[in-house]
């Protein structure tokens, strides 16, 4: 049995027996920097009751070194990921020093060391279950514990967790640093940050509330840390969220800190929360990623409520933080921040991820069924951020804002502190709104899957409008009229629909958008005519989000084969060199380029890239001189370079200085373009290494590793398959930057004779690597092949392979499946 995967079960047994009170923990880094230490000592104190004479504490590490048992010793037993500890009276005292690893993966304790400059970083990122990596503990979100974190690290560093330190002591090239006792917490929120980080010193006041607020970041980035944007979107949200929530910001100071190799956006550890570096940008950035920054800061700000002061009792209740975090980063933007489109990109891009995911045949009820630590590590997805973050914006439709804000602020009153399930949520939204919430929640919470609007005609000026799966929505039905080069909005009506067809009036308008001001979540197809209006005239249609509801009917409809991928090349041709919205702009560029490498028939590949390739080519020409639509265009010249050569000398050009007039190139543009002529063979490792004198940082020798594993060569494909797969020294990112070189320019002759290892080794890689690095070989390497046979008898043969493992690779034949249905024309 895999020990380390934690099941419900056990868990809830293990949180009825026990009721822990205080967790002390003393964490030695003063090694960090010396490379060849490989872990550093670990001692934890737990206090606690108990109800039984046994249990276990959770620990993934080096060694443990010994168990002391209210004051008596005990004999080690550690199988690798549980200490058991026997003889248990009804309140205990248990002290364990233990050795854990610094991690490469980012999960745990994550070290750094920046080539840039030299000097060692590190922080923690736990969630769900890497606490464990980093100190004895239960981990399991119900068993909430006051953390006293004591930290001894190198003099000089900046030394961070959840709470302002409490005391240093400062000896000969060490300080010891006592944090501040938390209030109530689960282990995946405690966070420590050590290092030489540079910081930035903020306030934020509201009456008697004044909050400290701290930006970190490596010194080799500082000066891209656009702190004065930052800290501005951190003041607006924690005015919000105190408003709207009605109860003070409780975690004392507010610290934001951007950390290398990072495995995810953010993490809202209470008053430390944790941001990818891809956040900042070394040089040029559109507004469209600084509303991408802002939306993350507020999903993460929004947690400090959601999640952190009222936790989800296992992970199946996952979406009572993440959905309402995801709802409430694009609600603060959009209310409170100069951002206000946030909604626009939402009904777009986000919702594309959910109705993706939605489509997959491991889909799953908003409230999921989570077994064990395997699968809650699975389901940060699409349903669980973007389909619960749409269902409550439905709900909000549905409700009233005030209604909803007002549940919210009950929910947090009641639960300060505590766990919940959804029952804890309903019963509050049903006390507020004066409806029954059941059949609202057992139609969207419980149930998995999309449906599909259309309406029909049924004679005179009657018409159906359609439903597949149906359920209860509320939507809004816009009609539009083409007036010239515009496309504006007539009439709008609202409505009701539970049922699989509801009768309305024959919608007579140039343009009939189903689901207008995107309330619910649904795809909408379009009728003919709408379709031809769209096709000649929709960068003419002058409401942001209604183009939004567009291109994602228009995406929606491609991927499901009922709209020929050419046609929506033709529209995105004409239409997206005009769209102003520059998130909405990101999203269809890259639906497009995925429309070309995957949905396109084989035959008509070349010529539709050519297309494409030339498109974005002279978008990139017309945009306007340091606009973010020329920068926007200009990576997506270089993500299309990498399958056609067509402007090889124009990329060679633009690294030698001749970039059109007001683009920003910077480093990670640079390495982009390089990139793109090494894969079709138009630079060589001499150019790569002359790049890297240029740019020798963390992120530049990712570059540099993925452009050398990119080169159009099947030895240097090999050598990337085998690195990605053998060499377990690789960090999460030099993993990714393998597994991306070896797929390169969708060169399957190059790799398509590794399509059999594939499957003879994801089953030990799954045993063998962490579950997130596990998790980038299964999805990364999945071969593009144009066959389902292999993955079919792989799941034939392997019905007892782990349920997360079998979900991934589902998802994966699932999406191949697609690819071969919409190429063939089915
Ligand atoms: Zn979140």
């Amino acid at each position: 049995m895999d020990t380390a995967n934690l099941t419900r079960h056990e868990t809830a047994a293990r949180s009825a027996a026990i009721s822990v009170h205080r967790i002390r923990v003393e964490l030695d880094l003063t090694g960090a920097p010396e490379r060849a230490r490989t872990g550093f000592d670990t001692v934890s104190t737990l206090e606690f009751d108990a109800r039984v004479e046994s249990t276990w504490i959770d620990f993934i590490g080096e060694s443990v070194r010994s168990v002391v048992v209210n004051g008596e010793e005990r004999a080690v037993e550690y199988d690798g990921a549980r200490i058991a500890v026997h003889g248990l009276s009804a309140s205990n005292t248990v002290r364990i020093e233990a050795v854990a690893a610094y991690s490469r993966s980012g999960e745990g304790m994550h070290r750094f060391h920046d080539p840039a400059d030299d000097l060692t970083y590190l922080y923690t990122q736990y969630e769900p279950a890497d606490s464990r990596r980093v100190m004895p503990c239960f981990e399991q979100p119900d068993m909430k514990a006051e953390f006293t974190f004591v930290v001894d690290a190198p003099a000089g560093w900046e030394v961070l967790s959840n709470r302002a330190a409490e005391r240093i002591d400062v000896g000969v090239g060490v300080q010891r640093v006592e944090f501040a006792p938390t209030l109530p917490l689960s282990s995946y929120i405690t966070s420590v940050a050590a290092g030489p980080y540079a910081r930035v010193n903020g306030e934020w006041r509201r009456d008697e509330q004044h909050i400290e607020l701290g930006l970190f970041v490596r010194q080799s980035l500082a000066r891209y840390l656009e702190a004065d944007d930052i800290l501005e979107v951190t003041r607006q949200g924690l005015d919000f969220f105190t408003d709207a929530f009605a109860y003070p910001y409780p975690w004392g100071k507010y610290d934001q800190i951007f950390v290398p190799e990072y495995n995810l956006g953010a993490m809202e550890n209470p008053g430390l929360v944790t941001f990818t570096e891809s956040y900042l940008s070394r040089g040029a950035a559109t507004d469209a990623q600084r509303a991408a920054r802002a939306n993350t800061v507020l999903h993460e700000m929004a947690h400090m409520w959601f999640g952190d002061l009222v936790t989800m009792r296992w992970w199946d209740d996952l979406w009572l933080k993440e959905s309402f975090a995801d709802y409430m980063g694009s609600h603060a933007s959009a209310a409170a921040t100069r951002f206000h489109d946030a909604w626009v990109k939402f009904a777009a891009n986000r919702k594309a991820w959910a109705y993706q995911q939605d489509q997959l045949p491991t889909t799953h009820p908003i409230v999921a069924d989570i077994s064990d630590l395997e699968a809650a590590k699975l389901n940060f997805d699409g349903i669980t951020y973007a389909k619960g973050a749409a269902v409550l914006k439905q709900l909000v439709a549905f409700v009233g804002d005030d209604a909803f804000f007002e549940g919210a602020r009950r929910y947090f009153a009641a639960n300060a502190f505590g766990n919940t399930t959804l029952e804890d949520f309903l019963v509050q939204l049903s006390d507020v709104s004066g409806r029954d919430m059941s059949q609202w929640s057992d139609a969207w919470l419980r149930t998995s899957g999309v449906s599909t609007l259309w309406w029909e005609e049924a004679g005179e000026d009657r018409a159906v409008l359609v439903q597949t799966d149906p359920r209860p929505h509320r939507l809004r039905i816009g009609l539009y009229d083409r007036v010239d080069d515009r496309v504006v909005r007539r009439d709008q009506h609202e409505l009701d629909i539970t049922d699989e067809r509801t009768e309305i009036a024959r919608p007579e308008a140039d343009l009939v958008i189903l689901n207008d001001d995107d309330l619910t979540y649904a795809k909408i197809r379009l009728d003919r005519r709408s379709l031809d209006t769209v096709e000649g005239a929709l960068s003419g249609i002058e409401d942001p989000l209604a183009r939004a509801v567009v291109w994602s009917s228009l995406w929606n409809a491609t991927r499901d084969g009922e709209l020929d991928p050419s046609r929506y090349l033709r529209i995105v041709r004409a239409h997206a060199p005009h769209e102003p919205n520059i998130g909405l702009l990101v999203g269809v560029i890259g639906n497009a380029s995925h429309a070309v490498r995957r949905y396109v028939a084989d035959e008509r590949r070349d010529d539709e890239q050519r297309q494409w390739t030339e498109a974005a080519w002279s978008a990139l020409q017309q945009a306007d001189a340091g606009s973010d639509a020329q920068l926007t265009w200009a990576r997506a010249v270089a993500t299309a370079s990498a399958f056609d050569d067509a402007h090889h000398d124009d990329v060679r050009a633009m690294l030698a200085g001749a970039a059109p007039e007001g683009l920003a190139v910077d480093p990670d543009l640079r390495w982009q373009l390089l990139t793109a002529l090494v894969t079709t063979g138009h630079a060589t490792t001499e150019d790569v290494a002359a790049e890297l004198i240029s740019d020798d940082t963390g992120s530049g020798r990712t570059a540099a590793r993925r452009a050398l594993s990119s080169r159009p060569d099947a030895g240097v494909r090999a050598a990337a398959w085998a690195a990605a797969w053998e060499d377990t020294t690789l960090s999460n990112d030099h993993l990714d930057a393998e597994i991306a070189g070896f797929r390169a320019g969708g060169r399957r002759d190059l790799v398509a004779a590794f399509d059999d290892e594939y499957f003879a080794r994801i089953g030990t890689a799954w045993r063998e690597r962490s579950i997130e690095l596990a998790q980038r070989l299964v999805v990364g390497l999945f071969p593009a092949s144009s066959s389902l046979e292999p993955v079919d008898a792989w799941l034939a043969a392997n019905d007892d392979a782990p349920g997360a493992l079998r979900r991934l690779v589902i998802e994966q034949r699932d999406h191949l499946a697609r690819d071969l249905r919409v190429r063939g024309g089915r």
